[in-house]
């Protein structure tokens, strides 16, 4: 086979193969132009005039694990244009050898997507594995020159930000809702930026977004002729929430009514068992009590978050509690099936270790964890080892929910809840009106959306209204801010998931650069890279 087939397939006829040779452990490709004429830079008028011969060399893609080298003969040429600025110009070539570069056109696509891939650091030991020698800042290089295309103008737009630094400084993503594949992103989420961006992209006819006001506003000033769409996960998350707060705050009423220790979510289900005493808490009980005190002194948030070395969130959350709810181990029910053997374990050996229990278990096709054995043990009272401090099993399993549990519980749709779920429901709705009543308007909800019925809402947010729950009108006025994006959610089918998923492959770029990426470089490694 004819090497310049093999080396330029495509352009046999531009380009000669005079000798390939190997010299230094290095394969050398002696190549010689065979263009008929070259088009001057300056007046594009074509010249065959040769001034002189020199060579350029180029590093090309490794061959058979070799650094490859390529001596291209090229030539200079006169411009026979009289008034032409230009006298004497260099060979100019349409593809493989650019005017000022020292790699072949294809070596640099390799380098540009593995840069745009991987980052600087990494894609340097990975060129290093191929026999490429070139350093990370050589390829961030090659990032930052190439340019970034002319957005196109998709049909549908998602927007959402992203967030340089959490509670700090955020960004946004647009991404084309079609081909699912971002677009551009923003340095900031505010309305002006959004707004001049679409002023910029015109005739765009579906924006999809979250309840951001921003948002709201830039998509309604810079497109206003696009259909505007909430996001549907948004929705049902803000319907959740005020679930949860329903929930928590009937849990905290029904305990005062039965002026019981023990809450109503720790209630067991079956009342047969003796001993409903609740086991203290300690350490926790103590962080709780404490936060009580400080939440009546009137202390913010963060200062309470800070001061107990807790989460906002968890603060948060005690705040809206009036009893502290027993910590409920994971997986409940799986301890529980194994109660005959540890008891007759506990009856035959006192010193029983729980190390050996939880080995004996295994054996007995037990696949919980130590910790959860542990958790479940101590949930019901049980100190194994020397510290007996109770040496009689319940004889069955408690059942204990925690208030945002049973909040998803509501939200489950009715057909994938299991039996103890139902059993739940039924007793929690039992003992309170408000939330019987919650259920039936999340249960109507979800049918309006599962059915993409958007027009029966306007009722729905009347009986939310007229429903007598404060969370519930809340959560029914919020929608109205936003009626016509919110009745689109629940009728059409785009919906923010592409930008979500989108969102995610960013933070995974972003953290990749560990807080070193400048805005310009993460805006062209998302772009850019290939899918
Ligand atoms: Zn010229």
């Amino acid at each position: 086979m004819d090497a310049t087939c093999l080396i330029f397939p495509s352009s046999a006829e531009t380009f000669k193969v005079t000798a390939l040779t190997r010299e230094c452990n290095q394969v050398c490709i002696y190549v010689q132009s065979n263009q008929h004429n070259c088009l001057c830079p300056g007046c594009s008028n074509p010249s065959k005039r040769v001034h002189s011969y020199y060579t350029r060399k180029f590093r090309d893609v490794p061959a058979f694990g070799n650094p490859c080298t390529l001596l291209l003969k090229a030539r200079k040429f006169y411009c026979l244009q009289d008034e032409c600025p230009v006298k004497i110009f260099t060979e100019r070539f349409c593809n493989h050898f650019l005017p000022y570069r020292r790699s072949t056109t294809r070596l640099h696509h390799v380098c540009l997507n593995l840069a745009l891939q991987t980052g600087g650091k990494l894609a340097e030991r990975i060129a290093k594995l191929m026999n490429i020698q070139i350093s990370d800042t050589s390829l961030l290089r090659i990032v930052n020159n190439e340019h970034l295309p002319e957005a196109e103008t998709p049909y549908a737009l998602g927007i959402d930000d992203w967030a340089y630094k959490k509670r700090g400084r955020y960004g946004s993503i647009l991404v084309n809702l079609e081909n699912r594949r971002i677009i551009d992103i923003l340095n900031d989420r505010e309305a002006c930026s959004i707004e001049r961006w679409l002023k910029v992209h015109p005739g765009i006819g579906i924006i999809t977004r979250d309840r951001y006001g921003n948002y709201i506003k830039g998509a309604t000033s810079g497109a206003p002729q696009a259909l505007q769409v909430t996001d549907r996960w948004h929705l049902l998350k803000n319907l959740g929430e005020a679930a949860n707060k329903i929930i928590t705050r009937e849990y905290a009423r029904m305990n005062k009514i039965t002026k019981t220790e023990e809450i109503l979510y720790t209630e067991p289900l079956n009342t047969s068992d003796p001993d409903t005493s609740p086991v203290s808490d300690g350490i926790r009980k103590q962080r709780f009590d404490y936060l009580k005190k400080l939440q009546n002194d009137g202390l913010s948030i963060k200062r309470m978050a800070k001061l107990l070395g807790m989460h906002r969130q968890t603060v948060k959350k005690y705040m809206a509690m009036q009893i502290l709810p027993r910590k409920i181990y994971n997986d409940q029910g799986m301890v529980e099936q194994y109660f005959p053997y540890i008891r007759q374990r506990m009856q035959e050996n006192k010193d029983l270790y729980l190390k050996t229990l939880w080995t004996e278990l295994k054996e007995r096709g037990y696949n919980g964890a130590y910790s959860t054995l542990s958790d479940a043990l101590i949930y019901y009272g049980i100190r194994l080892g020397k510290k007996v401090s109770r040496q009689q099993l319940p004889n069955s399993g408690r059942m204990s929910f925690k208030p945002s549990k049973v909040a998803m519980i509501f939200l489950t749709a009715e057909e994938k809840l299991t039996d103890r779920q139902r059993e739940l429901l039924q007793k929690v709705c039992e003992k309170s009106t408000e939330l019987t009543i919650t259920l039936s308007l999340i249960r109507a909800y979800r049918q309006i959306m599962t059915n993409k019925n958007g027009s029966k809402l306007k009722d729905w947010i009347d009986k939310a209204k007229s429903s007598g729950i404060k969370e519930m009108f809340r959560f029914a006025e919020g929608l109205l801010t936003d009626y016509a994006a919110t009745e689109s959610a629940l009728s059409l089918p785009w919906s923010n998931g592409p930008v979500e998923g989108n969102v995610n492959k960013l933070k995974t770029i972003k953290r990749q650069m560990y807080g070193r990426a400048s805005f310009e470089l993460l805006r062209k490694r998302l772009v850019l890279a290939p899918a």
